[in-house]
């Protein structure tokens, strides 16, 4: 079963809707405009049910198939833009300076808008399909948010999906694996205290750049000699602030940056190993820290059986050659990893071809992937759904 007519068929149509939302970037929870665009178009379609405000303005829409099962899957895909401005000077570049569908959601809310329409005009299953849009993706935990607004238990979804387009990966193709896809990504910052004074006499101060600048050599021995090198950590400081003149010292260093892993094990002892090395050098030169360490999204981990039930998927339309089961894990963090702790699923990669990456400027979402995601989600619906 290759790419499926009717998707080939609504092509013209989802680009058009992927254009008109890459036009029109909005950020985090501020998606009423995306949002309103989704609800009406899955009213258009003839959803059975659509419900708006989930997750402050994330948007569900039910569709029924023919049969009397009470099984529900969950498809979601993500509607928010990111805070850059669009470089790419393409006739659908955004409108608004500063914010840019630079992560291709506006391409996942088509694709996912698609087979809506596919679905509700064919309902050959058994069930229903939850088609599940999100907003704050990009930060703000918004599927974090749709899952403690009880989602999951409301609509009876017992299994729950998720796709992202990979610039580099060819169009056409698809990538996944089973267990961690995606990473933890905590944040931490660390103000280090010391005592200003003149540059010409560094014995009477505790030089805060000076241990600062230790800190940030030693948190790199987290990963080549703390956690085991078979395992995955990065450690980045992406933040160093202090002083504001030549001949002073000043009093503070302010400096912040990630932890990125992809086990919980891992997780933990990163967390504790960073306070440990930052406590330890502080004290050894006299200064004080205060650390402040947020735990951001969760690890995106792929449920073994569900895994298999996406690859079988995306190798019915695209062949196994175009199907890599064991891809490599990325270190970024995703936001869909709330949904999967909620409930089994799988969370896979659809090729965007040789585009810009991820998050660039001149970055777009390859609208030649849409009918291939298209199929995917259509004919995942009716596998896990069929009588
Ligand atoms: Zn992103
Ligand atoms: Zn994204």
């Amino acid at each position: 079963m290759p790419i499926l007519n009717r998707a080939a068929e609504l092509q013209d149509e989802v680009t058009e809707w992927r254009r008109h939302i890459h036009a029109r970037p909005e950020l985090l929870f501020a998606v009423e405009n995306t949002a309103a665009f989704v609800a009406a178009k899955l009213k258009e379609f003839g959803a059975d049910e659509v419900v708006t405000g989930i997750g402050r303005t994330g948007v569900v829409g039910i569709i029924r198939g023919n049969g009397s099962s009470s099984r529900a899957i969950g498809l979601r895909a993500d509607m928010d833009a990111l805070p850059l401005t669009e470089i790419t000077g393409k006739p659908w570049a955004s409108t608004t300076p500063g914010k840019m569908h630079a992560c291709g959601h506006d391409g996942h809310t088509a694709m996912l808008l698609g087979a809506a329409k596919y679905l509700a005009e064919t309902r050959n299953f058994n069930g229903s399909v939850a088609v599940i849009f999100q907003p704050a993706e990009e930060g703000g935990g918004g599927g974090n948010l749709m899952v403690k607004d009880g989602m999951m238990e409301r609509f009876g979804i017992e299994e729950v999906y998720g796709m992202h387009n990979l610039p580099g990966l060819p169009v056409g193709k698809f990538a996944i694996r089973t267990g961690a896809i995606m990473a933890a990504t905590d944040e931490f910052t660390i103000t280090v205290r010391g005592r200003g004074g003149h540059a010409a006499m560094p014995h009477t101060t505790i030089d805060p750049i000076a241990i600062g600048a230790q800190i940030v050599s030693n948190l790199q021995l987290i990963s080549s000699r703390t956690v085991d090198p078979l395992r995955s950590v990065v450690v980045s400081i992406t933040k160093f602030n202090a002083g504001f003149a030549h001949n002073v010292i000043p009093n503070e260093a302010a400096l912040a940056g990630t932890v990125r892993t992809l086990d919980s094990a891992v997780r933990d002892l990163a967390e504790d190993r960073l306070k440990q090395v930052v406590q330890g050098l502080v004290a050894a030169h006299g200064a004080t820290a205060d650390i402040g360490f947020h735990r951001n999204y969760p690890v995106t981990y792929n449920h073994p059986a569900e895994t298999g039930h996406a690859v079988a998927v995306a190798t019915d339309i695209v062949g196994s050659q175009n199907v890599d089961a064991n891809a490599d894990p990325l270190m970024g963090g995703e936001d869909f990893s709330y949904m999967l702790n909620a409930r089994p699923g799988a969370f896979i990669f659809i090729g965007n071809g040789d585009t810009a990456g991820l998050h660039s400027p001149s970055y777009d979402f390859n609208d030649e992937a849409i009918a291939h995601g298209i199929s995917y989600w259509v004919r995942l619906a009716e596998q896990r759904l069929a009588d």
